[in-house]
């Protein structure tokens, strides 16, 4: 080794950029899997784009890596549109969901292979791995295969090989999926950590709520391939424009009425939406709805309580509404009766907010 590793190389080199998209579009045969898709990630910030599957994520994100080719729109970074590049005359490096390692190769060789095929000088490629190596914990493995390092290590491997390109934009593909519950929670601190502490623009895709609100700035919610919500995680939550997004961004109780004399009033198609864990369990006719507890579920730190809501009569089927109350130490066990405290209630129709500004999807807000 002819120089000691600097970890510095890669900070210094990385100067945050950033993304801008505008109409993109892709369509596989008769389906349109992404369609109308602006979003604009400022420079240095981490964006995830979270959705159930089948939402159009990694379309969208390969199309910003350029392996795959957009039907329309526009991908600008550093404000030059990239869309017709390919991906190794993009500033963008991406993270594979399977890493995607050479099994063959040592992690050094691994990590240095971008490198060489963009033919740099020996010893410019050694100081850059090697600084990387350094950056992401990894230099004592220089000369290991992947076989040989665990999960977490291969990780970092795939990321290190992804930060030595000095990319403008990072684009990470599920990176945590193939890591165990407890190593995805240390990995997305450390990866958050290293993105902020470089200050590289960074788009995330995940199907993994808790990823997305722990790890991001904002986060945008898509939908059948288009975006529902971008907002920063605390705002998605507290103040979710759609039901598709109070649903899918935490848990929510749905009651098919307005709430109202004790009972669930059908009205207008509105639903009434509150999270369990503003669902309070109290006297019985203290609160705003009466049930039956059917379950108490442990959870550990809280514990679940299932509750059958007393049947208005008025509900279209006649049967009993469900509905979750979450709660550190309830008090309250199968079959006793309880009243119900409902707190920040949300009201929906057709889908949309209706005691909220409209939806609407700002990019870059
Ligand atoms: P997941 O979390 O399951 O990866 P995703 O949100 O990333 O889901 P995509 O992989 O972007 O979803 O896929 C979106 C839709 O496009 C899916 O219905 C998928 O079957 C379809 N699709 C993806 N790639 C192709 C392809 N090459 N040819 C045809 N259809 C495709």
């Amino acid at each position: 080794m002819s120089r000691a590793p600097d970890p510095r190389v890669v900070t210094e080199a990385i100067t945050p950029k950033g993304l801008r998209i505008r109409g993109l579009r892709k369509v596989f045969g008769e389906k349109v899997v992404v369609a109308d898709f602006d979003l604009d990630v400022r420079p240095g910030e981490l964006v995830s784009l979270l959705g159930p599957s089948g939402c159009g994520k990694t379309t969208t994100l390969r199309m910003v890596a350029g392996f795959l080719a957009a039907d329309a729109g526009r991908i600008e970074i550093d404000g030059s549109d990239v869309v017709r590049l390919p991906p190794d005359r993009r500033p963008s490096a991406m993270v594979f969901q399977n890493y995607a390692l050479w099994p063959h190769m040592s992690v050094f060789k691994n990590v240095a292979y971008p490198l060489k095929l963009r033919r740099l000088p020996k010893a410019e490629i050694e100081r850059r791995v090697l600084g990387v190596l350094e950056l992401v914990d990894l230099a004592h493995h220089r000369d290991s295969r992947p076989a040989t390092i665990s999960g977490g290590e291969q990780q970092r491997a795939a990321l290190a090989r992804a930060l030595v390109q000095e990319p403008h934009v990072l684009l990470l593909d599920e990176p945590l999926s193939n890591l165990d519950s407890k190593l995805r929670v240390k990995v997305r601190e450390d990866i958050r950590e290293l993105q902020q502490r470089l200050g590289i623009t960074t788009v995330l895709v995940t199907h993994d709520q808790d990823e997305a609100l722990s790890m991001s700035d904002r986060v945008a919610v898509m939908n059948d391939g288009r975006i529902e919500q971008f907002s920063a995680p605390d705002e998605l939550y507290d103040a979710p424009r759609t039901s598709f997004v109070a649903n899918f961004v935490g848990q929510l109780n749905t009651l098919p009425g307005v709430v109202t004399g004790g009972r669930v009033a059908p009205r207008d198609g509105i639903l009434t939406c509150v999270r369990p864990e503003h669902t309070t369990c109290v006297a019985p006719g203290s609160g705003d709805l009466d049930g039956i507890v059917r379950r108490v579920v442990p959870r550990g730190a809280f514990q679940e309580v299932v509750i059958d809501l007393d049947s208005s009569g008025d509900e279209p089927t006649g049967g009993s509404t469900t509905v979750r109350s979450m709660a550190v130490r309830p008090d309250v066990s199968p079959g006793q009766r309880v009243g119900l405290r409902l707190e920040r209630p949300m009201s929906f129709r057709d889908g949309a907010r209706v005691d909220s500004p409209a939806p609407t999807h700002t990019p870059g807000r």
